[in-house]
């Protein structure tokens, strides 16, 4: 039940990697992000018998991109909160050289950079979202695995998979509920694959904080550059970069400096 479930999520995941980026490219979540969804994990509860053809998810396109967008928003709010916020308002209020209007989202300021737990490289944003190490498996120690799981058809861990379900079925002290038990093995193999799964980056998972010391860094080396840490953006930093290179060979690729 478990291993049928996982194969269909993996179905799923083929769907958002694949058909789902047309025509229009996404930054996609987790695909058990995903599947947590009702209409989804429904879907793959009750065809948890038999495998479901990638095109099957065609039908659920308009839910599919309407989670995706739920989770981008989600996510760009979990990241903004781990920005330190600054400490005058003046900063917030508008740019100093009168230029640009906008206040600058703090996820595109060029100091701004995070961290994932299992890495040491500087991460920025956009790039965070799409972070290998939050959208693959996890092992039993919450590490990411080195290789995406492959179900490689290996018979043992079906057997396993037909053992743990048993006793899972008969799990003492579980609240019972007057339903099908098709439907709560369905459901309790799904709690328990989502307990070794990851469902990457959203509020209550803890993989990513801000990157204090790249900050730290990278504030200096945009003084150094005469800009101001608390409102330039990666964009204005990567064009004043090309600039800098003739002037300033000491700041050849800002962005490098930091690494
Ligand atoms: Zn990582």
């Amino acid at each position: 039940m478990k291993r049928a479930l996982a194969d269909n999520v993996q179905s799923l995941r083929q769907f958002i990697r694949g058909p789902l980026n047309n025509p229009n490219p996404l930054i996609a979540p987790a695909e058990y992000y995903v599947a947590s969804y009702k209409p989804i994990l429904g879907y793959l509860q009750s065809n948890v018998s038999r495998t479901i053809l990638l095109k099957e998810f065609e039908q659920f396109r308009p839910q599919l991109l309407e989670i995706v967008d739920t989770w981008r928003k989600e996510a760009d709010e979990y990241l903004v909160n781990l920005v330190p916020q600054p400490s005058s308002k003046k900063t917030k209020g508008r740019s100093n050289k009168g230029n640009e209007t906008a206040v600058a989202n703090p996820l595109e300021l060029a100091a701004t950079f995070f961290k994932c737990r299992w890495c040491t490289e500087p991460i920025t944003y956009p790039r965070i979202l799409a972070h290998r190490c939050l959208l693959r498996f996890r092992n039993h120690y919450g590490a990411p695995k080195n290789q995406g799981m492959n179900f490689q058809g290996d018979a043992a861990r079906v057997i396993d998979d037909e053992d743990s379900e048993e006793s899972e079925d008969i799990k003492p002290g579980a609240p019972r509920e007057p339903r099908a038990p098709k439907e709560i093995s369905a459901d309790v193999a799904w709690v328990s694959l989502l307990e070794t799964q990851s469902t990457g980056m959203k509020a209550g998972n803890t993989y990513v904080t801000f990157n204090e010391e790249a900050h730290s860094v990278a504030r200096n080396i945009i003084q150094i550059c005469g800009e101001d840490p608390g409102t330039v953006t990666q964009t204005k930093m990567h064009k004043k970069n090309a600039r800098l290179r003739c002037s300033c060979k000491a700041v050849m690729n800002w962005i490098r400096a930091v690494r």
